[in-house]
């Protein structure tokens, strides 16, 4: 591979790892794209790379200007890292749902965090209304804006779907992972699809979501609630997601998610986030419906460390109504993993 230069040049080019139970389970190759291995350590490096970089040719981002953005985390992270490369300020609003090591993460790497009461979209003080106004209001301030801003999915179109493609050697026969922002699914697919028209595109869903809702019926109608998982599920339909093929939809449940985590992570040496879980169950559940011989590429999104104080909690789990002891035992690889 030689040598990386710097941050940015590390970000991408990332594995892509066959995961061992789920392929000996289904008959299929399941693979998974190792964005966890991103310098910023998840899947949104790409997007905040590709975002931060079009700033800078459209001219809004000016030498020591400041970057602003509303994110559950991960794209904060990222941009976070980038402005320390390239000289720039950071600030980051975030829900206060969200896991407290991604809020202390941030504010190591130098981000001015605002965390803010968690309220639906439709509401003026939700953290991404709040991140567009300060940019408003603020000379020299850049907004990110990483749910509409397609440079977002562009990063995806030009690198995350090109090295599937090749890592397959052009084998891949279906694309299935979950949406935040719809960058990823979005990106991806459109790349593979022109590639090969056949190629079959899953949006895997948590609950409390509306994209489920959105593929089956054409309508983003919240489908019941609530979900641990983090910076996946959306409550509409983003100008990054608008247009994607999607050939159909799975919604996974938290507790299959827990007991896909634990057992990547006591089984096989993984330690996955949620939306990794996700991505995996969903997998496993379209391979099994496929049949043997076909080969499921997902995305492993994030590490697990992010979230050591709620998903690797099991009191915090318990509280939440989710159990590890379900899954402690060693699941045979014939097993199957039961989804909602
Ligand atoms: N998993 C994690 C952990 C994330 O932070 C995100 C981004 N919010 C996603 C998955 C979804 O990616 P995308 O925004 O490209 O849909």
């Amino acid at each position: 591979m030689g040598t990386r230069n710097g941050f940015i040049e590390t970000i991408g080019n990332t594995p892509l790892i066959r995961l061992k139970a789920a392929s000996e389970a289904t008959g299929c190759e399941i693979l998974g794209k190792a964005e966890f291995m991103n310098p910023g350590g998840s899947v949104k490096d790409r997007a905040a790379w590709w975002m931060i970089r079009e700033a800078e040719k459209n001219g809004t981002l000016q030498p020591g200007g400041t970057v602003v953005e509303g994110t559950a985390g991960n794209t904060g992270i990222g941009i976070a890292h980038i402005c320390n490369a390239r000289g720039y300020s950071c600030v980051i609003y975030m829900p206060d749902n969200q896991s407290p090591e991604k809020v202390e993460i941030l504010e190591t790497l130098g981000a001015e965090v605002r965390v803010v009461p968690t309220v639906p979209y439709k509401d003026e003080m939700n953290y991404q209304k709040q991140a567009g106004r300060y940019a408003q209001s603020h000379e020299g301030v850049v907004w990110v804006n990483q749910f509409d801003n397609t440079a977002n999915r562009l990063a995806h179109y030009e690198s995350t779907g090109p090295e599937i493609w090749e890592q397959t050697e052009g084998t891949v026969d279906v694309f299935a992972c979950a949406v935040g922002t719809g960058g990823t699914i979005a990106g991806v697919s459109k790349y593979l699809k022109q590639q090969r028209a056949d190629i079959q595109v899953v949006l895997l869903d948590c609950m409390g979501s509306a994209l489920y809702n959105f593929v089956t019926t054409g309508e983003a109608v919240m489908s019941e609630g609530p979900s641990i998982t983090e910076g996946i599920g959306n409550s509409r339909v983003t100008d990054n997601l608008a247009g994607t093929e999607v050939d159909w939809a799975l919604q996974v449940s938290d507790q299959d998610m827990v007991a896909m985590v634990y057992r990547l992570l006591r089984e096989e040496g993984w330690f996955f986030g949620a939306s990794t879980g996700i991505n995996v169950c969903g997998a496993v559940e379209v391979a099994k419906k496929l049949g043997p011989g076909h080969t499921v590429v997902t995305m492993l999104c994030d590490g697990g460390g992010k979230y050591q104080s709620r998903l690797f909690n099991e009191e915090w789990l318990a509280e939440q109504g989710l159990h590890v002891s379900q899954v402690r035992s060693r699941l045979e690889p014939v097993s199957p993993l039961t989804l909602s």
